[in-house]
């Protein structure tokens, strides 16, 4: 799944990484950049791309993919970038594993960059989740921030910047990333091989996150699952029914909190019908009665079912009885169905 995603497609994301092309191209790049948003929204592959642009031999702002600087950078063997995350020490001192990224690292990364780079060019520190620096590692890197040595570039991802001190946040530029198009997200899909039907569905229930889609895509278990729920409750009609659907469900603890995020995933795509005219969500696999619900319900409809879900979430962390819960849940939601029927 790697190079799925190129710099160009970072573009329509807006002026922010527009000019971060156009600086690197002409050296004119800030030494630190943050980049933020939600999971899922690739910080993480931005700053790959922003580091290979910064090795490209090209130097046109946009890794060229073909140069050695490009392919070392791909291949992650680029000896002139320093990648920093928790669990994976940088330095001799530090213990593998560990939850937080710890002062030692940092003081290592510093020591490389006082050498010279092995290419001669740029040097790019990255930090991902930088949130995860504890504030002594921080403080530490605030120093080379404040005096950073010469061509190089330190670029930080995290969801995360107000865990982060104020004084590092304001040495960095920050690129902030959106959550992506659902329509986007598709085409990433069907690029790497995705079939377009699933490409579609995946990119439906990602909330934005080309992360979540890469990941659904490949879980079966996922969409079995997904299925399961749409015929329990939005399929099945009849209340009579309730019980044996409940009954099937009573050793399925494990599954719970997978099933409260689907229907919660559902119930936010039969929002978005309602409220954004624009955008309309695929929803041709509710049955016709829940495409009326998502029409024409008032607000406080989804409201309900929302606080439901929640509240089953709620007692399932209690340990009340699963098939309760499930049973509860299936009678509100044949509940609604029934108000939608011709
Ligand atoms: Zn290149």
């Amino acid at each position: 799944m790697k190079d799925m995603i190129c710099f160009e497609d970072f573009l329509p994301q807006g002026e922010e990484v527009t000019s971060l092309q156009s600086r690197i191209a002409e050296g004119k790049l800030v030494h630190a950049l943050m980049i933020t948003g939600e999971p899922g929204t690739g910080k993480r592959t931005l700053a790959a791309l922003t580091a290979s642009a910064l090795m490209c031999r090209a130097q046109t702002g946009i890794p060229c993919g073909e140069c050695a600087g490009c392919r070392m950078a791909a291949s992650g063997e680029h000896p002139d970038i320093t990648v920093i995350e928790k669990g994976v020490p940088l330095s001799p001192e530090t213990a593998k594993g560990r939850s937080t990224i710890p002062v030692d690292d940092i003081r290592e990364m510093i020591r490389i960059c006082s050498q010279y780079p092995f290419e001669g060019g740029n040097r790019a520190v990255i930090i991902r989740d930088a949130e995860n620096m504890t504030p002594q590692a921080q403080n530490c890197l605030l120093k080379i921030l404040e005096e950073p040595p010469q061509n190089t570039y330190f670029i930080l991802t995290t969801s995360h910047p107000d865990q982060m001190l104020t004084t590092v946040r304001s040495r960095c530029r920050q690129v902030k990333l959106s959550p992506w198009d659902e329509s986007f997200i598709e085409t990433v899909l069907i690029r790497s091989g995705t079939e377009k039907e699933k490409a579609k569905k995946a990119a439906s229930v990602s909330a934005g996150s080309i992360g979540n889609a890469i990941r659904l895509v490949s879980d079966d278990g996922y969409w079995q699952l997904r299925e399961e729920v749409m015929n329990a409750f939005f399929r099945n009609r009849k209340r009579s029914e309730i019980l044996a659907v409940s009954t099937s469900w009573k050793d399925r603890k494990t599954d719970a909190d997978t099933v409260f995020s689907i229907l919660e995933d559902d119930m936010r795509r039969l929002m978005r019908y309602r409220i954004v005219p624009d955008s309309k969500p695929d929803i041709g696999e509710f049955p016709a009665e829940w495409q009326r619900f998502a029409a024409e319900a008032a607000p406080e409809r989804f409201a309900n079912l929302n606080d439901r879900i929640r509240e089953a979430r709620k007692q399932n962390a209690f340990n009340v009885n699963f098939q309760a819960i499930i049973e509860r849940l299936l009678l509100t939601f044949t509940g609604e169905s029934d108000l939608w029927l011709n």
